[in-house]
């Protein structure tokens, strides 16, 4: 049983994971929107994630850095930076494309109304850096034009990308059958020679036909491999994967999967994702303690508003005292009903 502490919000990643009150922010594998990535960054920080979770790219990485920096000479305390990988196809890691040139003039835009990044600007095609590639423009189209294109960094790429920006964590999604190329990415990291705080699996039962048994034995296999290098484990449970933003019934299917999986999962936190949004805490019952969260596209949609009203100012929120100010206030409304759990009933 951990003892109540007045000062969750300023636990150690670690601690976090260990008293079930991590809570992880997920910029998008692959969302290249610099200044928002580097607001989010800041914003959610100050909140109190334990960790920003970023796309492979150094420039982005050096944004999420400028905002890590900024909330650290706010609030004196810096979350990992995490940068995510994959072993193999996998939607987190795409963008949408079309030619705007063959639009009608008259198309009332579907594609756009349903982009949750704004990032079908008029007349323009697809922003690719805003596109996180959540995939709901592609089917809005009425005449099909718009295609997916995979946007991933090879496996002979990991580790010089990860000596050259040495991050605290790493993040590879991977899917049951995949055990070849997954031991593949991790010998890529241990040749990096970084010494990884954690090194996390996401992986979820989602369109592979497979029951909650089956997926613990791919992660079985993961958890050896991994061991055999030295690696902590940290489990991304990806229950509905960019969803989150959709609606309050997403976040079941992350809570459901941590239930079928916590008594057969190998060792390590097991945290939630996908699907996952305010509504996700409630889900749980008093004594059901998951190692925490991670929130993407719904910590993403609560600040859009005003990160679009910081671009028309032509600034950033952290150069905006009054929007900086009511982001932090919406973000910790996400943040803290998990990074300040009440710890009774936790056992794990
Ligand atoms: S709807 Fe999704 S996939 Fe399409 S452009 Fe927007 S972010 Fe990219
Ligand atoms: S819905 Fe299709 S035709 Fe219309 S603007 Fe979007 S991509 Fe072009």
């Amino acid at each position: 049983m951990a003892a109540d502490d007045d000062s969750a919000p300023g636990l150690t990643p670690d601690a976090a994971l260990g008293q079930g009150r991590w809570v992880k922010l997920i910029c998008g594998a692959s969302n290249q929107d610099l200044p928002a990535i580097a607001d989010l960054s800041a914003v959610y920080a100050v909140a109190g994630v334990h960790c920003v979770d970023v796309a492979a790219d150094p420039a982005v990485i050096r944004a999420t850095r400028m905002g890590l920096d900024w909330a650290e000479g706010l609030v004196g305390r810096r979350p990992w930076l995490m940068v995510s990988l994959s072993d193999g196809a996998d939607p987190h890691f795409r963008k949408a494309w079309f030619d705007p040139l063959h639009c009608p003039a008259d198309c009332p835009r579907p594609c756009a109304r349903v982009c949750p990044a704004d990032a079908i600007p008029v007349g323009a095609g697809v922003d690719t850096q805003r596109c996180y590639g959540c995939g709901r423009c592609l089917p809005a189209c009425p005449l099909g034009l718009i295609s997916e294109h995979e946007h991933q960094l090879p496996i002979a790429a990991m580790a010089e990308l990860l000596r050259a920006e040495r991050p605290d964590a790493v993040e590879i999604h991977t899917s049951p059958g995949r055990s070849i190329e997954f031991a593949a990415a991790v010998e890529a990291l241990a040749a990096s020679a970084l010494p990884l705080q954690r090194l996390a699996v996401s992986c979820g039962l989602e369109g592979h036909g497979l029951n909650p048994a089956g997926l613990a034995a791919e992660l079985w296999s993961r958890y050896v491999l991994m061991r055999r290098h030295g690696f902590r484990p940290l489990w991304q449970l990806d229950g509905r994967p960019m969803r989150g933003d959709i609606g309050a019934g997403t976040s079941r299917a992350a809570v459901q999967l941590w239930r079928s999986l916590q008594a057969v999962a190998p060792p390590g936190p097991l945290q939630l994702a996908g699907g996952t949004n305010a509504a996700t805490l409630g889900h749980l019952a008093p004594d059901e303690w998951p190692a925490g969260v991670a929130f993407g596209g719904m910590a993403r949609r609560v600040l859009q508003p005003l990160l679009q009203e910081a671009q028309q100012r032509q600034t950033s929120l952290r150069e905006w005292p009054e929007g900086w100010s009511e982001a932090v206030t919406i973000a910790r409304d996400l943040v803290e009903p998990w990074s300040t759990r009440p710890t009774v009933g936790f056992s794990c």
